[in-house]
């Protein structure tokens, strides 16, 4: 419900919000150009015209397991066998996994090339993402992205954006001006841009030396998130980008000696030099439409065989599937990866989740049945990334009354229910105060090359907010806002 007339100091601030997104690059694409709209044509970022209080003890809990969770996705993808044998009957039913396996095969040769040279180089850029969950008081992990974890500039943006907007919203008075200092200071510094572009610059520095290419969708609206990193690579690193999506790589990039473990190079046009590649980072390859031909899946197999740095490798990406994150809530699964300890740290973190490979087993009817009961506790998730994907309610229930073995690409998770919050969304230049959830997502960078772990770090956070009646949360996907929290 929109009601601009209604509250003049939220219109104002919502004004301010508008004009300073714009003025500071908190911007993406326009959705559906009119078609006297130019190509270029971008408005403000989606965004939260003021931060949500979240609890700082939860906040602190998972930026101080993200070191962890970046050297489990390093352990669970250097153990290709684990990789294969959990994802199995999800790969029998789901045709986009089972390429993704069939990379990680065909590549191995020449990966083993490049690791025997010296010339294996692995970065991760992870966000680990959270909600509160109101009914048990818990904290409890929604997903962990390996490929493309997106916002991160324009999350760094928007922090800096709140803490303006509270001290124009402030009153002139001493007293006033001193209670918005206190409410900003309580906005964590997000280092985000800075922290991912320097890990992008050091995996560049392993690879030793040359251009990020940065494989992006055709059209894509984030761009400006993505051209942040870009500009941040180059007046902080002096590292070049050169953006490609995967057809243009199938076309333009070979590697050195044709074989496997060579060197990348982007090849020169009308005369110019080739290009070698110290990094590959990927902001596409995460969904079954960026691969519309085999010529994509060539180019990402020729990527996968060469020894550029990678962001992720195809290993770093299944191991930040949903089928497992499931695997790892089993008894005793994480613990093999990061030992007691840290499986101690990890496990509170862990939402209820349950594998659907074998729907007779007794354990999962019955949970398949629960869910058929109840299914506002559920959420059926199928192996996929960039939200928009997940069945709930009468979409669950049929789909686990549809039954079959092909339930082994899905999981089962228990649906977490955040306390509900009010929020001023604004969209497309209109604002509205509405019910809202959020989700919090930590940044984490993991850097190795060959047995040497470069860095792993923190690398700041996101928030998410959205309307409380929408199921999913991507900010892309236009069901969300970006958001700071203001910690309390
Ligand atoms: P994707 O990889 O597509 O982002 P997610 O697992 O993050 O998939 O799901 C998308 C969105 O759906 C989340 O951002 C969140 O809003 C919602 N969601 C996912 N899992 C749960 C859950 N267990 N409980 C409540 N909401 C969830
Ligand atoms: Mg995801
Ligand atoms: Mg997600």
């Amino acid at each position: 419900m929109a009601h601009a007339a209604t509250d003049p100091r939220l219109a104002s601030l919502a004004d301010d919000a508008i004009v300073w997104a714009s003025q500071h690059g908190l911007v993406v694409g326009l959705g559906a150009p009119p078609a006297s709209a130019p190509a270029c044509a971008l408005v403000h970022a989606p965004l939260s015209v003021l931060p949500v209080a979240f609890p700082e003890a939860r906040f602190e809990q998972a930026v101080g397991c993200m070191q962890l969770f970046s050297g489990l996705v390093d352990a669970v993808a250097r153990d290709e066998d684990y990789l294969e044998q959990t994802l199995a009957q999800a790969a029998a039913f789901d045709d986009f996994t089972a390429r993704l396996l069939s990379l990680l095969r065909d590549s191995r040769p020449a990966r083993r090339a490049a690791a025997a040279a010296g010339r294996e180089v692995v970065l991760g850029i992870h966000r680990s993402d959270y909600m509160l969950d109101g009914p048990s008081g818990g904290f409890l992990q929604v997903e962990l992205n390996t490929i493309a974890s997106s916002f991160a500039c324009l999350s760094t943006l928007t922090g800096r954006m709140h803490r303006h907007l509270i001290g124009r919203a402030a009153g002139a008075s001493d007293a006033a001006r001193a209670a918005a200092e206190a409410l900003a200071a309580r906005l964590p510094v997000n280092k985000a841009m800075e922290e991912i572009a320097a890990a992008m610059a050091a995996a560049v520095e392993a690879a030793g030396g040359g251009v990020v290419l940065m494989v992006v969708q055709p059209g894509e609206r984030n761009a400006y998130d993505q051209q942040w990193l870009q500009q941040t690579l180059w007046a902080a690193h002096g590292v070049r980008t050169v953006r490609l999506t995967l057809a243009q790589v199938g076309t333009r990039c070979e590697v050195e000696g044709g074989g496997g473990g060579g060197e990348l190079r982007i090849r020169g046009e009308g005369g110019s030099k080739p290009q070698r590649v110290g990094l590959v980072y990927f902001r596409a390859g995460y969904a079954p439409g960026d691969y519309p031909s085999e010529a994509e899946w060539a180019a990402r197999l020729l990527i996968e065989r060469s020894a550029a740095a990678k962001c992720p490798t195809a290993a770093y990406q299944l191991a930040g599937s949903k089928k497992i994150q499931q695997a790892l809530a089993a008894l005793g699964a994480v613990e093999r990866f990061v030992g007691e300890e840290g499986g101690a740290a990890l496990r509170g973190l862990f939402a209820g989740l349950w594998s659907l490979d074998d729907p007779s087993a007794p354990e999962t009817a019955a949970v398949i049945a629960e869910a058929i009961a109840s299914p506002e506790r559920f959420v059926l998730k199928p192996q996929r990334e960039g939200g928009g994907n997940n069945l709930y309610g009468e979409e669950l229930v049929a789909r686990l009354r549809q039954g079959g073995p092909g339930l082994g690409a899905f999981i089962l998770m228990q649906r977490i229910l955040p306390p509900p919050q009010r929020s001023v969304l604004l969209r497309n230049g209109a604002w509205a105060e509405e019910e809202s959830l959020s989700e919090l997502g930590i940044y984490g960078t993991f850097l190795r090359k060959g047995e040497e772990v470069l860095l792993n770090r923190n690398a700041g956070h996101l928030v998410r907010t959205k309307t409380s009646t929408s199921n999913e949360g991507g900010v892309a996907a236009g069901f969300a806002v970006l958001d700071s929290p203001l910690l309390a």
